[in-house]
């Protein structure tokens, strides 16, 4: 063979006695095949056949099969992000003079893909009252193809009744479909509790590291695979195995990091518990948390994520307080080694419900440092906002401004 043909051309080598831990990139967008008959035949391969990289190399297979079997489900996509795998859940499954039910604490993006894109397509819309199963029963149609959930609840974090929810939908012939983001498929198993689909932001605890957008789609039946693998395919959404390799290398810590994440946010969560400055603290596993009960009976366990909000002469002081953090930082996502912490709006998200109090609630994500340097952190910013607050509650008390 001449040079430039050896160039192209991959030698075989031995792969035998090689067996490594981890799985290999395999990038791939050519697959080749021994002859003409088995090219024209790749069709019947089917969806555990390669056949284009687009719809899998053994790497995202690898990690499509770790989360099928932690969600107890029967088959995995990879999309891009976590928001893909949102939108991805629901699109396949609606067509124009349908009618979708999305719960009112989702995901904002969710909330704007429903009031933009599938009203445009014909699609009504409705939102729903995550803790009122009455107000799902209400709303439900014969025409309503989905409910879409998420629990906890975005940045407010209520629980919902996932199987009374199902049962309501599934009545009606819709299919439940939960976002499952905060709770990672170590503590909640929503495809267990009667849901047909369940997404994740891989992006957040599971790939671990602040460096990697994905998410995944796991299906409850084989009945879905094929609207949303041929969806995906005309779209042309597929993810690249070295990313894909990240999120699995992530994945084998996600246990240890999530349990000490949920150690330290739920320590941190019952003393802000405490602060005079704190109305609520908006995490599931306290046991004055209004979902606590239900959160108990599903969930295997609680995540770095809470919530909380501030008295109202406090929150109008909290966006100037939080440059009092040095070791949290100030962004938005979470789920990383780093703690962050990101004040968030919520009036504007809520349509089903109304938001009481103050509209800005701060979220924290409690990452790997020192859980009492940490915590220092928190007690800085804690008296940045007390000064700032008494500073200005006491020279005018009489005239002293109250929100909400
Ligand atoms: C972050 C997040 C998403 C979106 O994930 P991306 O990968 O950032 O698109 C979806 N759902 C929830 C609950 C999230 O927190």
């Amino acid at each position: 063979m001449k040079d430039l043909t050896q160039c192209v051309l991959t030698p075989a080598v031995s792969s035998e006695g090689f067996d490594p831990l981890g799985v290999g990139v395999h990038r791939g967008s050519t697959i080749v095949f021994k002859d003409a008959a088995a090219y024209a035949a790749r069709g019947e391969r089917g969806h555990q056949g390669y056949s284009y990289g687009l719809y899998g190399t053994p790497t995202t297979r690898t990690l499509e099969a770790k989360l099928t079997s932690l969600e107890g489900g029967a088959w995995s996509f990879l999309t891009p992000s976590g928001q893909a795998a949102n939108a991805l859940a629901i699109l396949p499954f609606v067509a124009a003079g349908d009618h979708v039910l999305i719960i009112d604490t989702a995901y904002p993006p969710m909330r704007d893909l429903a009031e933009s894109d599938l009203r445009r397509l014909g699609v009504d819309v409705d939102f729903f009252d995550p803790l009122s199963p009455e107000d799902l029963s209400r709303k439900i149609r014969d025409r309503t193809k989905i409910v879409w959930c998420e629990s906890p609840g975005s940045t407010t974090m209520e629980v919902l009744d996932l199987p009374r929810i199902a049962a309501i939908a599934h009545a009606r012939g819709a299919l439940v479909g939960v976002d499952n983001t905060w709770a990672t498929p170590l503590n909640f198993k929503p495809l267990l509790h009667g849901a047909d689909i369940v997404t994740e932001a891989l992006t957040k605890f599971v790939s671990g590291h602040s460096d990697i957008l994905m998410g995944s789609i796991t299906i409850a039946d084989e009945a879905l695979l094929q609207p949303i693998r041929s969806l995906m395919g005309r779209m042309g959404i597929g993810v690249s195995p070295d990313d894909a390799s990240l999120v699995l290398r992530g994945f084998e810590t996600l246990g240890v990091r999530l349990r000490h994440s949920e150690r330290v946010a739920l320590k941190f969560a019952r003393r802000m518990a405490e602060h005079p400055l704190v109305d609520a603290v908006l995490h599931p596993a306290l046991e004055s948390f209004a979902g606590h009960a239900v959160w108990k009976r599903d969930f295997l366990g609680s995540s770095g994520v809470f919530s909380m909000t501030f008295t109202d002469d406090a929150a109008p002081h909290v966006a100037a307080a939080l440059d009092a953090f040095r070791l949290f930082a100030i962004g938005a996502s979470w789920g990383g080694t780093r703690s962050l912490v990101a004040p968030m709006p919520v009036e504007r998200f809520r349509s089903a419900t109304a938001w009481r109090g103050p509209d800005l609630i701060l979220r924290l994500s409690i990452g790997l440092e020192d859980e009492d340097e940490l915590w220092a952190d928190i007690e800085r910013f804690l008296e940045r906002l007390e000064k700032s607050q008494s500073a200005q509650a006491n020279p005018g008390r009489a005239e002293g401004i109250r929100h909400g």
